[in-house]
């Protein structure tokens, strides 16, 4: 039995209901979620190196740096060789998706352009999410994530939603993705 894997990042600024569009994403079509975000708060719980590194760019609403970024995702995907995957949260700079391109090709990038206001995505509070952290965490995904859409749209991998409702943008996402996920057998 030949079973091939299906590999997919979605993109979106914060407050695009990316989260909630992933969760289903995941659930729907049975793949792994790797998320960096929760990725480095699990290195920060662990106080581990990276963890320790990350934490101060973390608690400021800036990006880590892109190789700290980078050689934890590598790693964690490494052991992700034979399964169906969905990036979330990287790549977050160019430089982050030509090394992830160097390494593993990916099948689809997803980049949702709307604004969630059923789930209110912004209202789920964390401590990174003070009012100034939240402007910094927005002026670095215009100024350094923004480039990446071009950079997947170059390659012709980009798929892109636009709406202000999950519910409404779901549907959409979902009728894209039963046509490129290979079914499980
Ligand atoms: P969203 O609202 O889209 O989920 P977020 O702003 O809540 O985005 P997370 O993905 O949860 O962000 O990440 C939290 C923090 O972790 C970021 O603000 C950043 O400091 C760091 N981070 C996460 N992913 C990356 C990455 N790919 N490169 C650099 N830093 C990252
Ligand atoms: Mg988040």
């Amino acid at each position: 039995m030949i079973s091939r894997v299906f590999r997919a990042i979605i993109l979106g600024p914060p407050g695009s209901g990316k989260g909630t569009i992933s969760s289903r994403i995941v659930k729907d079509f049975k793949l792994t979620h790797l998320s960096s975000g929760d990725l480095l708060r699990a290195q920060v719980r662990g106080k581990t190196d990276a963890g320790l590194k990350a934490s101060e760019y973390i608690e400021r609403g800036g990006l880590v740096p892109d190789q700290l970024m980078v050689d934890l995702i590598l790693n964690e995907l490494k052991g992700l060789s034979s399964v169906d995957w969905l990036l979330d949260g990287f790549p977050r700079t160019v430089e982050q998706a030509k090394a992830l391109a160097d390494e593993v090709g990916v099948d689809s990038v997803i980049n949702l352009k709307g604004k969630d206001d059923v789930t209110g995505e912004l209202l789920t509070q964390r401590d990174d999410d003070k009012p100034e952290t939240v402007l910094a965490r927005l002026r670095a995904y215009q100024n350094l994530t923004s480039p990446v859409t071009d950079f997947y749209r170059d390659l012709d991998l980009l798929k892109e939603f636009t709406g202000t409702e999950s519910d409404k943008i779901w549907p959409e996402v979902q009728k894209y993705l039963s046509t490129v996920v290979p079914p499980k057998s």
